[in-house]
């Protein structure tokens, strides 16, 4: 090492802590110190001494996490309930400068790198440069451009229509040629799309076996919005890599299918749930009511089989998916998917992480990561809802303002 070195480092910091969960548990490091060095983790470990000159920051009221990883959102969306209706007609800079605002919000909630399915006119792209030169601006992006869908199908307002398997093919090199970090398909219809039915299937699977094959020899990663037990069948037999919401949502009701949830277990596809929302919100429609016991039975079917379940928000869609929620979808996991709190705050950082693509950067505290941390009040392996109550974030070794940052996030 070169602690001898009389050099001035400013971008040293030794981080202490009371606790630390490192991302994969099973418990906790007590009394941590991580020491960050040019925005990534040197070292991480138990009474550790910090070295002489580093500048510590005292963080012994807090528990050290891994910058939480939320592989669902749209930066796009303003998270309000005419969400649709910004999205639509917003001009660029207004679109951009909810954007931003998103971003910082997400940031401030603890949310130090998100995966986007689902922007207008690839700005998200634009967003992940501004937020890897200004780490502090918003999380670290990965992002999909505008999500593919049928002509006139779910989302097809995000401009991301593309029919046939020629199409299909030539809309997801669009995607790599822009520099998209993954491929998003909308295989079934969606709730927030008027016309568009969430049991009903879009795409053939000639269609979908030809974007797999295409995102695959591109070297990208290729997810799925799908909910029926068809549309998610469809898009296994297509090889996808990802499968979103996974809700199991049939014409006649929720039926979730045990051969095809062993089959999701057995490809190792990421099933990325996304249950969390602001409490207080509408109450569930009677229909809703009448599915609940059979969604729950079948995301614990998911849950015993041991498919990969990944922590996700869709933040924006809604006023009560507000960006920077994850937490609540934290909770979810755990209160209607059945994850020991463990689990849930794995399926947030590590094995979220992994889903995205940046697992060998991020997710973790340990040395050789990206120091994306957060200081939490209270005990999350207890109960997640601590996380709710961040105290301090650091994006690539630097301590993001967090009053600041509430002020950009209100725009
Ligand atoms: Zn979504």
């Amino acid at each position: 090492m070169r602690s001898g070195s009389l050099e001035r480092r400013p971008e040293r910091i030794a981080i202490r802590a009371a606790r630390l969960f490192d991302g994969h548990g099973p418990g906790y490091l007590l009394d941590p110190l991580v020491l960050v060095e040019a925005g990534r983790i040197v070292e991480a470990g138990s009474g550790l001494e910090p070295p002489q000159g580093v500048e510590v920051v005292d963080l012994r009221g807090l528990t050290l996490l891994p910058g939480l990883v939320d592989s669902h959102v749209h930066l796009a969306l303003n998270a309000t309930d005419e969400a649709v209706d910004h999205v639509t007609h917003a001009d660029e800079a207004a679109l951009l400068a909810s954007m931003r605002a998103a971003a910082a919000r997400t940031l401030a909630a603890g949310v130090t790198t998100v995966r986007d399915l689902g922007d207008r006119d690839y700005l998200s792209l634009r967003l992940r440069e501004e937020t890897a030169v200004d780490p502090a601006a918003g999380p670290a992006i990965l992002a999909s451009g505008p999500p593919i869908t049928t002509p006139g199908g779910h989302c097809w307002f995000l401009g991301g229509e593309a029919s046939g398997v020629d199409g299909v093919r030539a809309a997801v090199r669009e995607r790599a040629e822009r520099g998209a970090d993954v491929v998003k398909v909308m295989a079934t219809g969606g709730g927030i799309t008027a016309g568009s039915a969430m049991h009903e299937r879009q795409y053939g699977r000639a269609e979908l076996r030809a974007a797999a094959e295409e995102a695959h020899r591109l070297g990208l990663p290729i997810t799925a919005h799908a909910h029926s037990p068809e549309g998610i069948a469809d898009v296994v037999a297509a090889g996808f890599d990802g499968i979103e919401h996974c809700t199991f949502y049939a014409e006649d009701g929720v039926r979730a299918d045990e051969g095809l949830v062993r089959e999701l277990a057995k490809r190792g596809v990421a099933v990325t749930l996304t249950l969390g929302a602001l409490p207080g919100g509408p109450p569930l429609t009677p229909e809703q009511a009448r599915q609940l016991p059979a969604f729950v039975a079948g995301l614990r079917m998911m849950r015993q089989a041991g498919v990969t379940l990944v922590c996700g928000s869709d933040s924006g869609i809604f006023a009560v998916k507000p960006h920077g929620g994850l937490a609540h979808s934290v909770a979810a996991m755990v209160d209607m998917a059945g994850l020991a709190p463990l689990d849930a705050l794995r399926s947030a950082t590590s094995v979220a992480a992994r889903a995205c693509g940046v697992g060998e950067r991020k997710g973790t505290v340990a040395a050789g990561f990206d120091a994306d941390l957060i200081g939490v009040q209270g005990d999350p392996l207890a109960d997640p809802a601590a996380l709710l109550d961040v105290r301090a974030v650091f994006r690539a070794g630097r301590r993001v303002a967090l009053d600041e940052q509430d002020a950009r996030g209100r725009g």
